[in-house]
């Protein structure tokens, strides 16, 4: 079992059913709730679950049905995610639900892929209201995986089914992948058996994990408390685990954003070696830890610290490694990796965790596509990057002029385009967007390309990410990227601020710089126009350029992904319709109006 080829490989859910044969008692998974209870399943007792399930699944008269699911953090997920492909059908893994609540992610999938089932647990179906439930969701079988069977389902699970029967076509759809909607509607990528396969692959290799079928003796744990329905949570987290046989160990998001003290203290009990998140959640432990919570913390065996889904900061990863040196967390465990649900999951990383390398360049000439080098700048002239690794097992990447579409040479900024195993078959249903996204072809002829939307450049074969396609704001020529300007705001705010977006707005004159702040609910108001005068005076002599609106609002009004990134188009159009409830406003005068 240790060798493999992705476009021959057995896919996961067979994997399982081996694992289940071959090392049954070994723990895969625990949940904790939470109230602290704990739910674990051993390889077993996980494949039991899955038999048990898929010979419940309707039986429909399509190719590939799409099965919506739609769980509370917990293990059922898991047994129904398997138990859909089992049973020849398509996971669609969506939010999970609020009692009664309407759901936009659930709606948007639904309408976007047409599924003819909804798996859930019961008390979620319970709580379901079907008026707050969109057309396609509503007249479709809804079934509960924590009911209990009937007998020939009670039966697979006590025989199992034999995995080597099961005939999985490595290029059939292993699930539809829901991106975040941070630019536009969340999109289904089509995501292919051998694309999961190849991703899981490119993990192990990146992360330097053996298999822990070759070495029992081997004990890599994982803790993790990203959702299952988006990438990073199902892929980098759960998926990575079962694959290579791992035992992980999984909390709610809201117990880690409520606390996020939790996931650290959960890392230190389990003496975990394997967990990762965007850089916001290595930022909210900076911020909401206080030093006196830590001292029983123990971190050493967390050898690989993975960080991703969304730009890193520098900064973010130094304070961390400064932060929790005292509790042995060691710079050498970080991970800063590229990835995105075209490509499965991880496009982008190191070989093995290592201390992050960073990049100082200078901050005009990157805002016209240029790199240049100045190892020893200090201050707001330069700026710090990241490197994000080069391209993963089997992914060739280049960096390409959107325009000429010419290949662009190292230190030149263009867009991430990607090629190999992992990327998928594309968008589900957007058959003009797949070809233009997903079949690209360079000036001198190089086919087969992904288009990411993302900028970046490669030194020394090394990618540094520094903004998406759509989010740049180009004022006067010059690429100013949001995500810095949102920094420095930030920044100036200190612990007063909070989430922040900044886009570019139309005017009489062009296009100008807006600045939306949340700011905390019982702040002074009176100090209202001197944060103003103080964001306008930091970004001016940061980014050189004057913010022609700037707005200050209350906490969770900046609209967000439900895995927490910003939406600044969404924030822009709220903005140009007027519909930004604001505690103060700034709006620039011209001379001529004045
Ligand atoms: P949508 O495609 O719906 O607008 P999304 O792109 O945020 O949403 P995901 O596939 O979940 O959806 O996220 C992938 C994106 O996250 C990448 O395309 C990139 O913009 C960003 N990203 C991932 N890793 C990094 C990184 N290391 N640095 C900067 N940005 C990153
Ligand atoms: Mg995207």
């Amino acid at each position: 079992m240790s060798s493999l080829d992705p476009s021959t490989a057995t896919p996961l859910p067979q994997w399982i059913g081996i694992r289940a044969q071959r090392h049954g008692d070994r723990l895969a998974l625990t949940f904790i709730d939470d109230d602290g209870g704990t739910t674990q399943w051993t390889y077993r007792e996980l494949w039991s679950r899955v038999c048990e399930l898929a010979a419940r699944m309707p039986q429909v008269d399509q190719d590939q049905p799409r099965v919506l699911l739609l769980f509370p953090p917990g293990l059922e997920f898991v047994a129904g995610f398997f138990a859909a492909q089992v049973a020849g059908w398509v996971p669609v893994p969506t939010c999970y639900p609020k009692p009664g609540r309407v759901m936009e992610r659930l709606d948007s999938a639904a309408r976007d892929c047409h599924p003819s089932a909804i798996l859930a647990d019961a008390e979620t179906l319970a709580g379901m209201d079907p008026a707050k439930l969109c057309d396609e969701a509503r007249g479709i079988p809804h079934l509960a995986t924590d009911a209990s069977p009937p007998p020939h389902a009670a039966n697979a699970a006590t025989n199992g089914i034999d995995p080597h029967s099961l005939s999985i076509d490595p290029e059939s759809l292993a699930l539809l992948q829901y991106t975040s909607g941070s630019t536009s509607r969340p999109k289904g990528v089509m995501v292919r058996h051998r694309n999961v396969m190849a991703n899981l692959e490119a993990i192990r290799r990146g992360f330097q994990i053996s298999w822990m079928d070759d070495d029992p003796n081997e004990s890599e744990i994982g803790v993790f408390w990203l959702p299952f329905f988006h990438d990073m949570g199902l892929i980098g987290g759960l998926l990575a685990s079962l694959y290579m046989g791992r035992s992980s160990v999984f909390i709610s998001p809201r117990a880690f954003l409520q606390r996020p003290l939790r996931w650290l203290q959960l890392i230190s009990d389990y003496k975990a070696t394997i967990s990762g998140a965007p850089n916001f959640a290595y930022q909210l432990c900076i911020d909401r830890i206080s030093p006196d919570q830590t001292d029983s913390l123990d971190l050493s065996n967390w050898r690989t610290a993975f960080c991703g889904a969304e730009p890193i900061m520098p900064r973010t990863l130094s304070d961390f490694a400064h932060r929790f040196s005292s509790c042995n967390f060691s710079a050498n465990s970080f991970y800063p990796c590229y990835g995105l649900a075209e490509a499965t999951l991880l496009a982008a990383g190191g070989n093995g965790p290592a201390e992050p390398r960073f990049l100082t360049v200078t901050r005009d000439k990157l805002s016209e596509g240029l790199v240049e080098i100045q190892p020893e700048g200090r201050g707001k002239a330069f700026q710090k990057l990241v490197s994000c690794g080069s391209a993963v097992d089997q992914t060739e990447l280049l960096i390409v002029d959107p325009q000429t579409l010419s290949v662009c040479d190292e230190r030149v900024i263009g867009e991430i385009w990607i090629k190999g195993a992992s990327v998928t078959a594309g968008y589900w249903n957007r058959d003009e967007e797949n070809r233009q996204r997903f079949a690209a072809l360079t000036a001198d002829g190089r086919t087969g390309f992904c288009r990411t939307g993302d900028l970046g450049f490669l030194d020394d074969g090394q990618l540094y990410v520094s903004g998406r396609i759509k989010d740049v704001v180009i004022l006067r020529g010059r690429n100013l990227y949001p995500q810095d300007i949102e920094a420095t705001v930030r920044e100036t705010l200190g612990s007063e601020g909070g989430k922040c977006a900044a886009f570019s707005v139309d005017g009489p004159r062009g296009e100008g710089l807006a600045i939306v702040a949340e700011v905390p609910r019982h702040s002074d108001e009176s100090a209202y126009p001197e944060w103003v005068r103080s964001i306008r005076r930091t970004v001016i002599d940061v980014h050189e350029v004057d913010p022609r609106s700037v707005l200050l609002v209350r906490p969770a009004t900046v609209p967000l992904t439900s895995s927490g990134k910003v939406q600044r188009h969404r924030c822009r159009k709220m903005f140009d319709a007027d519909e930004i409830r604001y505690k103060y406003r700034y709006d620039r005068k011209f001379l001529s109006e004045q």
